[in-house]
């Protein structure tokens, strides 16, 4: 069964906005531990995919499964229970917490008022915190509040709070915008690195990273799957050139 093979697997969806077909795909399915990069023009319908994984918009016919459950009537709420994390294009740390007191709030089970009053940091959360800032660079910033952190620093400070809960699906929207070519390609390596340990998903514009990235690319156009594949073997599908310079 298909949705036992992948972790994430869509069957037949259709997603309407008042009659308007903003996605309609017949099969989509993400391997355990794959980083798969979406293309496709503006209005492809890359984030109406992921809002209906992540529950966020509901499907008007077809079901999403994840992780060999079916969550097509599951709420937003639960299904980040369940392990789907989201990376929105601006990141959503906490301005005057220091780098560290942002990772602790990250804590799985730590999104509480009064996080310290509910639940004493172990020595191995500390320790997952301090490895996963090292892997960011950002161990120098620790105690630095995250208001004097540059655009990507911030980026990655929240890749980094995502991963703290262990997700097992990480949908990430657009990792690479506003950063400088340094950035982009620290970006880049820090998703290939988290790859094979995690299941990450990547909506992107930037064709530049999507090439550093060398992975798995499905292009979506006006709502449907065009092409699948390498980076390499899409850009030369001719209805890909079509759907990008027909605009
Ligand atoms: P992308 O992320 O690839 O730019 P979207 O998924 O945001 O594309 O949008 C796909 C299409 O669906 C677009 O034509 C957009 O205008 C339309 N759309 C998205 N969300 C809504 C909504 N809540 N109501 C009406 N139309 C929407």
């Amino acid at each position: 069964e298909a949705e036992l093979k992948f972790l994430l697997y869509l069957r037949d969806i259709v997603v309407e906005f008042d009659g308007f077909r903003a996605l309609d795909i017949d099969a989509f399915g993400i391997f355990h531990n794959e980083l798969r990069v979406i293309i496709g023009p503006n209005g492809a319908g890359k984030t109406t995919l992921c809002d209906i994984v992540s529950g966020k918009t509901d499907v008007t016919a077809g079901r999403v499964y994840f992780d060999g459950d079916d969550i097509t009537a599951v709420s937003e709420t639960d299904i980040a229970k369940r392990g789907v994390g989201r990376k929105f294009q601006t990141p959503t740390v906490f301005d005057s917490l220091t780098v560290y007191e942002n990772m602790e709030l990250a804590l799985p089970g730590r999104q509480k008022v009064i996080p310290n009053l509910w639940s004493k940091e172990t020595r191995d959360d500390r320790d997952r915190i301090l490895t996963m800032l090292e892997r960011v660079s950002l161990l120098q910033a620790l105690h630095t509040p995250a208001r004097y952190l540059s655009h990507g620093q911030r980026q990655w400070l929240e890749i980094s709070m995502l991963i703290m809960a262990r997700p097992k699906l990480l949908l990430v929207d657009e990792p690479a915008a506003g950063l400088t070519d340094e950035e982009t390609a620290l970006t880049a390596e820090l998703l290939l690195e988290l790859r094979g340990e995690h299941t990450i998903v990547v909506i992107e514009h930037d064709m530049e990273f999507v090439r550093q990235l060398d992975s798995r690319v499905t292009v979506l156009n006006e709502g449907k799957m065009l092409a699948d594949g390498t980076m390499e073997k899409v850009q030369q599908d001719p209805q890909v050139i079509e759907a990008y310079l027909g605009r």
